[in-house]
């Protein structure tokens, strides 16, 4: 039987979980808060949400989520990570513990807090690949940037204007998607739609 609508884990040890688990349900998916490797089987899809990628990192060899999660990305599962998020999934981060550890589901090299102090936090509208509707309000707070995007990964955003003018700070490789920003907090639902449509779109296909 096709089924419509698609469970999504929210990573939940750490970060911004509530307000993914609140926008991916306004979007269409049932969610659960994730925890534990058991708890990976049950999902169609994952999010990783924004927070303290070394706090996450190391909480994730607490729980012994590292590898089965790892394991689970590498076959597939959809995922998209906001901030410490997009660090989490990348294959490579700059400017991160020596000891932190990553996910390796998007060939991108990130740089973490990489706006630096003045700008650590700030808000831009930007046009992103995918979402209709004119321009996102993107929220970035100490966020990161992607220096390097590996041949299958496609840049949806940039900023537009400022210092940090033409940074990528939103990819895609298929079914895994990454932002520096933080869409849970606007309200805007268009990310969150994105990525619910995607997951559901794997149950279309055979
Ligand atoms: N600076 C944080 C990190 O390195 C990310 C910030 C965020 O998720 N808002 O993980």
């Amino acid at each position: 039987m096709l089924h419509t609508t698609p469970t999504i884990g929210v990573l939940a040890l750490q970060g911004d979980v509530r307000e993914h688990r609140a926008a991916l349900e306004a979007a269409g998916a049932r969610t659960v808060a994730l925890r534990r490797e058991s708890e990976l089987d049950a999902v169609d899809g994952i999010v990783i949400p924004g927070g303290e990628s070394t706090t996450m990192s190391r909480l994730l060899q607490v729980f012994d989520l590292l590898e089965p999660l790892r394991a689970r990305l590498k076959e597939g599962l959809p995922a998209y990570g906001s901030c410490a998020g997009m660090i989490l999934l990348a294959t490579e981060v700059l400017d991160t513990r020596p000891d932190a550890e990553h996910l390796d589901a998007l060939d991108i090299t990130v740089r973490r807090n990489a706006f630096g102090r003045q700008v650590d936090s700030f808000e831009a509208d930007l046009d992103m690949t995918g979402v209709d509707g004119g321009p996102l309000r993107a929220v970035f707070i100490r966020a990161p940037w992607v220096e390097r995007v590996g041949p299958d990964v496609e840049v949806l955003a940039r900023v537009p204007h400022g210092q940090a003018a033409g940074k990528v700070v939103a990819v895609r490789r298929g079914s895994v998607f990454a932002t520096s920003f933080h869409p849970e907090v606007t309200g805007d639902l268009r990310v969150h739609r994105l990525f619910v449509d995607t997951v559901r779109s794997q149950f279309a296909s055979p």
